[in-house]
């Protein structure tokens, strides 16, 4: 067993490989149910709020986004965070939340969609940012993926979520500041280490996938563009294609693992733009929320080892 720190930020990790290490070990996600009126798929559209956008094929839509039924946060009231005494302090939940719907098809998720199709709903995203981010008392926008029960969802025609927040999330804000200490890009110098090291997964020209050292999630996984790029929108043609084949490449491997994930782009100011993927295979329990220490199951290079196709076994 090893504990592990994260390579920037104050988070550490506790390696404990055995009981869950090999994936056929995995409980096949449960089916989510199929609701018997979808109302993300085609013929539907009446049904969900106002369409904000759609990418079209022929008469009808190969991506399409609309407001969310159930948002988070709402563009109402007051985005600035005000004191209430010395202890409470609050603004109302502003923002705007979207849904993507990935897919016009309903059988298929997003591991069964090729490359291309992938490129092209991170364009969508790519899009979303850009208009979202030039809303009023807009801080961040939050882009991220939810598949399957355990990772928060319950409908099951693929989609992804948009959320534009009137803060800077303190996650990435944690990022930032940490990266800060830095003279140069801690990210750039990380990826050029771990590409050489046993935690590689994937790379091609412009991208590269790697299980990151101090893992939360079982198989989780990192993707960075090699560029020093800060966001989807400073990209080339050929860093998003080369972005589409690489997540590709690790929604195939899931899809073989059939667990839930969640996978969430990361991206401020002059962080190094990257995607978490995040497998949900195991549940946090005492010890994880009492010290925030995180036992993960499955060791990195076993993961990576997955994922680049070499472990028979797995
Ligand atoms: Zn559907
Ligand atoms: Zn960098």
């Amino acid at each position: 067993m090893e504990l592990r720190k994260d390579y920037i930020l104050s988070r550490f990790v506790i390696l404990a490989s055995g009981r869950k290490e090999r994936p056929r070990d995995f409980s096949k996600e449960a089916e989510l149910k199929h609701a018997k009126i979808c109302y993300f798929c085609p013929g539907n559209e009446k049904m969900t709020p106002k369409e904000i956008g759609r990418v079209p094929k022929g008469k009808g839509w190969e991506v399409r986004w609309f407001e969310n039924k159930f948002p988070a946060v709402e563009p109402k009231g007051k985005a600035r965070i005000r004191a209430d005494g010395s202890f409470h302090a609050l603004s109302d939940a502003y923002g705007y939340h979207e849904i993507i719907v990935d897919t016009p098809s309903h059988s298929k998720q997003l591991w069964d969609l090729n490359n291309t199709q992938i490129e092209k709903l991170f364009c969508v995203y790519m899009d979303r940012i850009r208009e979202l981010s030039a809303k009023k008392n807009v801080k961040h926008v939050a882009v991220f993926k939810n598949y399957g029960r355990d990772a928060g969802t319950s409908l099951i025609h693929s989609h992804t979520q948009v959320a534009a927040l009137g803060i800077v999330p303190p996650y990435i804000k944690e990022k930032n500041d940490a990266v800060e200490k830095f003279r140069r890009c801690p990210y750039c110098d990380i990826m050029s280490i771990e590409r050489k090291s046993s935690r590689l997964c994937y790379e091609n020209d412009s991208m590269i996938a790697f299980a990151p050292f101090a893992s939360r999630f079982n198989y989780e996984v990192w993707v960075f563009p090699k560029r020093h790029v800060t966001g989807l929108s400073e990209f080339s043609k050929k860093e998003m294609e080369d972005l589409g084949r690489i997540m590709k490449k690790i929604l195939a491997k899931l899809k073989r693992l059939g667990i839930s994930y969640n996978y969430c782009l990361q991206y401020s100011r002059d962080l190094h733009f990257h995607i978490e993927v995040l497998p949900r295979a195991e549940k946090w329990g005492g010890f994880e929320y009492s010290s925030g220490i995180i036992i993960n199951s499955v060791y990195p290079e076993n993961a990576a080892k997955f994922y680049r196709g070499y472990s028979k076994g797995h």
